[in-house]
């Protein structure tokens, strides 16, 4: 069997090899450590964390980054067992001995017999004779590299910073405050008239709010990623530091907007919140990308009338980071729509995260796995956290028509991502649930169902894909199961 090509042995590489390698099918590894280092890299180990040494948290009942844990465990992820296995006391985190770790990691996918590591870059796109090829390069991928993928798929495409704008849980803006309506009423292309969230401030507000933008703690770009700001995508620290009035005149300007709860009263400045996902679960802060600490982003954003206790499902930045638009350029498999042996995973797709990335890996390198066995399959549900990532990636984020080249922009795991679900009331013993423990409780309910669906996926169509165990006895169980 002609092997599968996996580039990068960062987080998803290694879990993308391991997870097809698993399933019987050979793999090569390429990752081009220590012949060309990454700014970030220091070692030649495979999976090396660049920064922190933080899974995040691992409580499964209310955490989403938890439940992908749970769901990465279930599903045989060499990642997360070499985490486990080099836990450091983290409290309720899951934390590592990083070198401990990520030698874990390299021994495993080493010591696999259906797996060959070649060092060396891929310096090109991949030779036309690798019939299946997975892309897992990360956020600093080479250049060489990221120039062909970024012809191959067109200008744009491929972003090589994130200008992240906090998003905020739809369900924690406080609608007696803020109202629905797009910038003169104009219709976007599915005819709503009243697509945006707008936050009113008045005079007063708008002076405390550039104050504080002004006076926020800042962080700082690394060396090697440089200064990379452009027209269009300030961020909105320096747009206010470059006049008081600027922001007035850009992202918060008031025209074409009336208040509905005052109608005669003309805002001084308005804050817009467009949806960001199919589900409309979720809104970001159109122009409000910013390099504040996240501390800084939560006290300051509160401020704005109607986000005074809004929750947010990802906070803002602008880093050095690779990654495609997804949504528009992969199908539903992570592979190019205009080149389909080549399969993207990792935060190349447009995940964030250590654990986000490495669980991408793992689906890619099923999918890869099933592929290459002439088995289809079904991907986990949306309700899972694997599959809420999944659908982010490849088609639950929504572009809206005034949304600019960088409308999809890199986010973590969390609860916005996932479908709704009808809040609970009462708790077990029948009593009433006030605002914070309805909130808990909500996520509780979120990650019992993702636990039901991901154990009805594992049991029904998708196990031909979910079979933990080893090589040898992954891909008989390939070929008994049901196919869809
Ligand atoms: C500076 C920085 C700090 C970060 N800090 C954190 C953090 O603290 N917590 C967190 O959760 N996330 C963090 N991230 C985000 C992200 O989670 C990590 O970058 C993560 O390692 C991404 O996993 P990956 O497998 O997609 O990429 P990587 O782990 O970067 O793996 C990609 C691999 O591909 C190799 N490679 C690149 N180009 C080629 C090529 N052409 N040929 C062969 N090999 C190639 C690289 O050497 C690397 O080994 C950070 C990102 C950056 C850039």
């Amino acid at each position: 069997m002609h092997p599968i090509h996996v580039i990068g042995g960062g987080l998803a590489g290694s879990e993308a090899a391991w997870q097809a390698a698993e399933a019987g099918v050979p793999v090569v590894l390429h990752e081009m450590r220590p012949a060309r280092m990454t700014a970030a890299h220091r070692t030649n180990h495979l999976a090396e964390l660049v920064c922190s040494n933080s899974f995040r948290s691992d409580d499964a009942s209310t955490n989403a980054v938890g439940v992908l844990h749970r769901e990465m465990r279930a599903l045989g992820s060499i990642v997360i067992k070499a985490a486990d296995a080099h836990q450091v006391p983290a409290g309720g985190a899951l934390a590592v001995d990083r070198d401990g770790f990520s030698q874990a990691v390299e021994k495993a996918v080493l010591s696999h017999p259906l797996i060959t590591l070649e060092r060396g870059e891929i310096a090109g796109l991949p030779p036309e004779a690798w019939e299946s090829v997975i892309i897992a390069t990360g956020p600093l991928t080479s250049p060489g590299l990221a120039e062909a993928v970024a012809s191959l798929t067109g200008e744009g495409a491929l972003a090589f910073f994130d200008a992240i704008a906090p998003i905020v849980h739809r369900d924690s803006i406080d609608m007696d405050v803020a109202w629905m309506q797009s910038r003169y009423d104009k219709e976007g292309p599915g005819g709503d008239a009243a697509a945006y969230v707008n936050c009113p401030m008045s005079r007063d507000r708008y002076e405390a709010f550039v104050d504080a933008l002004i006076a926020a703690e800042k962080t700082e770009f690394r060396e090697f990623e440089g200064t990379p700001y452009f027209d269009g995508c300030l961020p909105i620290e320096v747009m206010a530091e470059r006049g008081r009035e600027t922001l007035r005149h850009g992202p918060m300007k008031p025209v074409g907007l009336t208040n509905a709860h005052a109608p005669a009263v003309k805002p001084y400045a308005v804050v817009q919140l467009r949806q960001d996902n199919a589900l409309g679960t979720m809104f970001n802060i159109v122009g409000f990308q910013t390099k504040l600490k996240y501390g800084e982003q939560g006290r300051i954003f509160r401020m704005i009338p109607g986000l005074e206790n809004a929750e947010f499902a990802r906070l803002g930045g602008i880093h050095r980071n690779t990654y495609l638009n997804s949504p528009r350029l992969l199908d539903t498999r992570l592979r190019l729509k205009a080149q389909p042996r080549l399969r993207f995973a990792g935060q190349i797709t447009g995940c964030e995260g250590y654990v986000e990335s490495a669980a991408v890996g793992l689906i890619a390198g099923r999918l890869a796995a099933a592929e290459r066995l002439g088995i289809a399959v079904t991907t986990p549900p949306p309700t899972t956290a694997i599959g809420a990532l999944l659908n982010h990636i490849t088609g639950g984020h929504i572009e809206s028509i005034d949304a600019g080249p960088r409308s999809f922009q890199p986010m973590n795991v969390n609860f916005g991502l996932f479908p709704p679900i009808v809040e609970p009331r009462v708790d077990d013993a029948g009593k009433r649930l006030r605002g914070p423990e309805r909130g808990v409780a909500r996520k509780r309910a979120l990650s019992a169902r993702a636990e039901a669906d991901l154990a009805g996926w594992l049991d029904g169509a998708g196990r031909e894909l979910t079979m933990g165990g080893t090589h040898g006895s992954f891909a008989p169980a390939f070929r008994i199961l049901r196919t869809v």
